[in-house]
């Protein structure tokens, strides 16, 4: 075996050392040592194929950080979430995050809420729908009743849900969208909850249109049937995104613990939270609503801690991140980095609004900082959405277009997500960008002939 010796006594450029020559290995680990610099060169490169993280605007997730988010990712790199016993600082900053969102959502228990840090929300629901299914069947054996056929009632959920019903035996009961609605209306929810209803999930931040449910008149109407029926349904909130930007945008609508029927709360940190990728948080009300059933407990300073979790290991970084943002900007400036993403919504739903073949479906203003749209006229439009989304993708923009979820899949919508790190003159020039590709797609391609009058 050879070890390519580079820099024996002068240091080979990397695009003329041996492995710049070959293309990577793809199925078997290769024989041969190389160096770090040529390794590193090849695959940075090859990572520019992807997409440009900054004008991805299809994503809720973080792609900006700063310098210090670096550095303390970096000096985190080894550290173990799992290992509470080892790294007891890092166990403690978890703790004081759980109690900070517990607060900013307004919990009644203080400092004797339960919650946990997750790889994302989509673990986080996992937990929150196990804790309500293990609730429910207490509930259910106290009464006398079976616990074969438990279900879920939710809206347009996101496709974590789907997973937590399919891995958990669970039915989703989805409510479809009734026209004109960006998400579930209360009252439909008298004909899809019986005895067996879990919970229902009530979305802060609908991944199709970015509006928020109604929680309060969800909760009221569940209060309702729970008068009628005697059934007394929890409410869990995925406020993947909005747990992050009602606090802050939205301080006056009680969507959170001030409602007494929401159990528990998810939220993405690495999303609205503003946390690198990889975590997610969970909280529960009041401790008790977690069965202890769920509960592991691991070592920790000669005592134990209480852990609920599907990973085992998994790294401390990110959790250290989110703390350092909660210190690092306070309320205020969450307050003001939410804001400015949701001003720039505003200016770009009045740039689509003036293109002309366009009807907004959400304005950017009410809940999360996005603009959603669809063709005015879809079948006289001459082109598609998904048209639209390939030539801006020419630019290396990334708009998606999607069918809404049933009953409304016929409409086609397209969605921006205004984040931190996305700024106002990048706004300006994917909107000059719209105007041009609608323009283009109007008219149709210059013809080859025009074109060839311009060599730069
Ligand atoms: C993004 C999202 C999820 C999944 O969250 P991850 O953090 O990506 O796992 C769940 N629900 C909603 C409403 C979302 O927007």
């Amino acid at each position: 075996m050879a070890l390519h010796r580079v820099g024996d006594d002068k240091e080979t450029d990397v695009f003329a050392a041996p492995l710049s020559g070959e293309t990577l290995a793809k199925y078997r680990i290769p024989e041969d040592v190389s160096p770090p610099k040529v390794v590193y060169a090849a695959l940075h490169n090859e990572l520019l194929l992807d997409g440009n993280a900054v004008q991805n605007l299809a994503t809720f997730c973080t792609t900006w950080s700063e310098d210090e988010i670096h550095r303390l990712m970096n000096e985190c790199l080894g550290k173990n979430m799992v290992d509470k016993d080892e790294y007891p600082q890092t166990a403690e900053i978890e703790s004081r995050c759980v109690h900070i969102l517990a607060d900013l959502w307004n919990s009644p228990a203080g400092a004797g809420t339960m919650g946990c840090s997750t790889t994302g929300s989509s673990e986080a629901a996992m937990l929150g729908g196990l804790a309500l299914k293990w609730r429910w069947r207490q509930r259910r054996a106290a009464e006398g009743g079976s616990t074969g056929r438990p279900n879920l009632v939710c809206g347009p959920v996101q496709i974590c849900w789907d997973k937590f019903a399919r891995y958990f035996d669970v039915e989703l009961r989805q409510v479809p969208l009734e026209p004109g609605a960006t998400g579930l209306r209360p009252h439909q929810l008298e004909r899809y909850v019986d005895e067996n209803t879990i919970g229902v999930v009530a979305i802060m931040g609908v991944t199709f249109t970015c509006d928020y449910e109604p929680v309060r008149e969800i909760a009221a109407e569940l209060d309702r049937i729970q008068e009628e029926h005697g059934w007394d349904i929890p409410v869990h909130v995925d406020a993947a995104s909005g747990g992050f930007v009602a606090p802050f945008l939205h301080p006056n609508l009680p969507w959170d613990f001030r409602i007494e029927r929401v159990a528990s709360i998810n939220a993405s940190g690495h999303k609205y939270g503003l946390a690198p990728l990889g975590v997610g948080w969970i909280v529960w009300r009041e401790a008790d609503l977690l069965p202890e059933d769920l509960v592991f407990r691991v070592n920790y300073l000669g005592g134990d801690m209480p852990t609920f979790s599907l990973n085992f290991s998994r790294p401390g970084g990110e959790v250290i991140a989110q703390y350092y943002l909660f210190l690092r900007l306070g309320r205020d400036g969450y307050r003001r980095v939410q804001q400015a993403c949701a001003d720039t919504a505003r200016y770009l739903a009045g740039e689509i609004a003036n293109m002309g073949p366009f009807t907004l479906l959400y304005d950017g203003q009410g809940a999360l900082p996005a603009v959603s749209y669809t063709l005015a006229d879809p079948a006289g439009a001459g082109f598609s959405l998904y048209d639209l989304s390939d030539l801006m993708r020419m630019r290396g923009w990334q708009v998606p277009s999607y069918p809404l979820p049933p009953d409304r899949e016929d409409t086609v919508i397209q969605r921006v997500l205004i984040r931190h790190g996305v700024g106002r003159d990048e706004i300006a020039l994917l909107a000059q960008d719209l105007r041009r590709c609608l323009d283009r797609l109007a008219h149709g391609t210059p013809p080859d002939k025009a074109r060839a009058g311009f060599h730069h």
